[in-house]
């Protein structure tokens, strides 16, 4: 009897991406990150606000627009009350906001690193002849797919790239390249399961991955 044993994975990036910019104080280009702070300036009805980064290697700050000259009626009421408070969610999803952080930098540094959970959706983990792997990622995240497979499956990329090659990995959507591609939210990998396999990791387990 055949059986599916369908699990998501939740892959969470763990450190945002950072602006190199040329700093001012140290001189040269250098990594700047966000020092959690975000600093608000009115000019009569009219409100800036900025995340505060800070040049890792001299402290000097450089202030990302989050939004200028907007009339305080426009400006989402949560939104406006984290800022003010530094509320440490919000200001953490701004951080990993990288298309944001694109409008006002061209060179930007992604990181692997990643936290990964994982959930059995439906079928038996302790038998199944195929496995499909559901990938939800919400913010971006720089981990290459074949990276995340090797890790969080215990095997080779050799290993991987052999199994995608005889079509018992399937990838959908369907990419020529997408297994040496960041993840993506909505991504699905099928598995032919082999008992010479090890796939400890499929279901279970908490783990962070290395960069
Ligand atoms: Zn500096």
């Amino acid at each position: 009897m055949s059986s599916t044993l369908h699990v998501q994975w939740t892959v969470t990036p763990l450190i945002a991406p950072r602006p190199w910019l040329t700093c001012g104080r140290c001189g040269g280009i250098k990594p700047f990150q966000s020092s959690g702070k975000a600093r608000l300036n009115a000019n009569g009805k009219r409100l800036d606000a900025r995340l505060i980064y800070k040049c890792t290697d001299c402290d000097a700050s450089w202030n990302r627009p989050l939004f200028e000259r907007r009339n305080v009626r426009e400006i989402d009421a949560g939104l406006l009350q984290a800022l003010q408070a530094n509320d440490r969610q919000r200001i953490e999803a701004i951080a990993f906001d990288i298309e944001g952080l694109r409008r006002s930098a061209t060179r930007i540094e992604e990181f692997p690193e990643a936290h990964v959970t994982k959930r059995v959706l439906a079928g038996n983990p302790a038998a199944f002849e195929r496995a499909r792997i559901a990938l939800s990622v919400s913010v971006p995240c720089a981990l290459r797919l074949d990276r995340l497979l090797v890790v969080e499956l215990g095997v080779s990329r050799t290993r991987i790239q052999e199994l995608h090659a005889a079509e018992r990995l399937r990838l959908s959507p369907v990419g020529e390249r997408a297994l040496r591609r960041p993840v993506r939210d909505g991504m699905a990998v099928d598995l032919d399961v082999d008992s010479t396999d090890r796939l400890a990791g499929l279901s279970t387990g908490v783990s962070v991955q290395p960069g």
